[in-house]
């Protein structure tokens, strides 16, 4: 590729330098791009800008806009075999799954069109005789979006698409990892008629593309999804000039099991839950909570399970845990497993790399007796790593759930429906899961409380991230008052 993606065509970096993505399962080269520089986001930002001004996209009726959306959903649909392989061969994730995420990007994109003909304000009909009040939702400008490797294409479809539903335009900086699925969005969305110049993407380093983004006085608002340590630089230089800042940051999510659950039920979904996407992934359900009468049968079970599931070459159709992203990855998730070893919990399977003549690969590992103070109940360890805890009451459950700094998602397992509703008012996370775990819609709202994030992404409130109110008040007829 070699180049970014600027006013509707690839282009150049100013430096002319280039880096390389490795696919973490073979160990090859994937592709070359172009190592941004402040230049290049300056170049991209005022390209942005120029098109959100003066262009045409922000006085796009919706349903025009609509219409390019609903295209680049129909062209990420026919690109799916190759946006998927594109994906895995960057991400380490196994291939069927890509290309489930790159349907559910185009259906994104669809949803997203839906709501560009929905971007309504309110009229006040009743301030007074001869007053009318109207509160208008209009674009809010340049949006920067700084995306993540574990989703790349997903994720930057959680973003653009409701950005540009109202009519904002976009500087996006995919992950360094991981950016060749985002830059090819951006060609497919200009083949669906999205102007020059409405979407850029610069592709580099956090240090210095991101933060350049992040502090930049030409954009109006920031969506940034990855790590809590990076959101929380990435609010402070959006801080220091005032701009509206989203961020979908970090989880550890607890999945409950209560004793009266349909436990033949809950198997599945709890090993899914911990291991898709090789646990990297924000809504892992990595902490699980058993109530103490079923702790011993459904650890055992849980154990039986993990020990099937297929891990290796993410190429394979029938491989359901593909590679870790990369050696710091695989190092932190290391550290995670001896700290549990060394603070006496219990390793009951997995726990090592798996050896492999390329890529790294890490066996799906269950940790029992953890005890609600150490690391690995409490830390995001973003690996295929579970940390199983009992309780005896849904007090103490509750408790436990709540007593990390995240709050993004939390999945349990009852039959009891006055249990499912008082463990979800109590549950301090911004989507709860009853009998099931990790489901996703378009028209449901995600984020997190507390230190898992700020804002929400999907859903009719999505766009609101992207909109400014404007006031408008006018008087009808004659005017009865005067100051003096
Ligand atoms: P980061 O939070 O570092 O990366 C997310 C994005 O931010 C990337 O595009 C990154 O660029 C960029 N970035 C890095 N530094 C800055 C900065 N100062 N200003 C603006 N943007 C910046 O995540 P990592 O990839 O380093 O992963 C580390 C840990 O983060 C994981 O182990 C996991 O715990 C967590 N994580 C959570 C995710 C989630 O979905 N909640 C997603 C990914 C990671 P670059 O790629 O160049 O670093």
């Amino acid at each position: 590729m070699e180049k970014h993606w600027i006013g509707g065509k690839y282009v150049r970096g100013a430096k002319g330098d280039l880096f390389t993505t490795v696919s973490p399962a073979h160990d090859t080269t994937i592709g070359n791009y172009a190592l941004g520089s402040e230049q290049d986001v300056h170049t991209a930002v005022q390209s942005a800008r120029t098109a959100f001004d003066s262009g045409p996209w922000p006085h796009m009726s919706g349903q025009e806009r609509a219409q390019v959306l609903c295209a680049t959903a129909d062209l990420i649909h026919i690109h799916c075999e190759e946006l998927a392989r594109l994906e895995t061969l960057e991400s380490g994730k196994p291939i069927t799954q890509a290309k489930a995420e790159m349907e559910t990007a185009a259906d994104l994109w669809r949803y997203a069109a839906t709501l560009a003909r929905h971007t309504v304000g309110e009229a006040y009909n009743s301030l007074g005789e001869n007053k009318l009040g109207l509160v208008l939702r209009e674009p809010a400008g340049v949006a920067g979006l700084i995306t993540p490797w574990n989703f790349p294409l997903l994720i930057i479809s959680q973003k653009l698409p409701f950005a540009l539903a109202v009519g904002c335009t976009a500087v996006i900086k995919p992950s360094e990892l991981t950016p060749g699925t985002t830059l090819k969005l951006a060609a497919l969305a200009h083949e669906a008629g999205v102007p020059p110049g409405v979407i850029n993407v610069v592709t580099g380093f956090g240090n210095p593309v991101g933060a350049c983004i992040a502090e930049h006085e030409d954009i109006d608002v920031i969506s940034f999804t990855g790590s809590t340590a990076v959101g929380r630089r990435v609010a402070a230089a959006a801080g220091r000039n005032l701009k509206r800042c989203s961020l979908e940051l970090g989880g550890k999510n607890p999945h409950i099991i209560f004793a009266d659950a349909d436990l033949d039920a809950a198997l599945d979904p709890v090993v899914f839950g911990v291991y898709f996407n090789m646990g990297e992934c924000c809504n892992s359900g990595s902490r699980l909570l058993l109530q103490e009468s079923i702790a011993e049968e459904f650890t055992a079970r849980v154990l039986e399970l993990a020990r099937t599931v297929p891990v290796g070459d993410p190429l394979a159709e029938d491989t359901k845990v593909g590679a870790i992203i990369n050696e710091p990855q695989l190092a932190k998730i290391n550290e995670y497993v001896q700290s549990g070893k060394d603070l006496g919990a219990r390793l009951r399977t997995g726990g090592r790399q798996i050896p492999t003549l390329n890529g790294r690969f890490f066996e799906p590992t269950v940790f029992d007796g953890v005890t609600p103070q150490m690391p690995i109940a409490k830390e995001e360890i973003f690996g295929p790593v579970l940390s199983i805890l009992t309780f005896r009451t849904l007090d103490e459950a509750i408790q436990i759930a709540n007593d990390t700094i995240y709050g993004l998602s939390a999945g349990l397992w009852t039959s009891n429906v006055d249990t499912a509703f008082e463990v979800s008012r109590r549950v301090r996370a911004g989507t709860i899961w009853i009998n099931c775990f990790m489901e996703g819609h378009a028209e449901l709202p995600f984020g997190g409380y507390r230190d898992s994030g700020l804002g929400r992404e999907l859903g009719r409130f999505s766009t609101d991230e992207f909109t400014e109110l404007k006031t408008v008040q006018l008087h009808i007829g004659e005017q009865r008052s005067s100051w003096l």
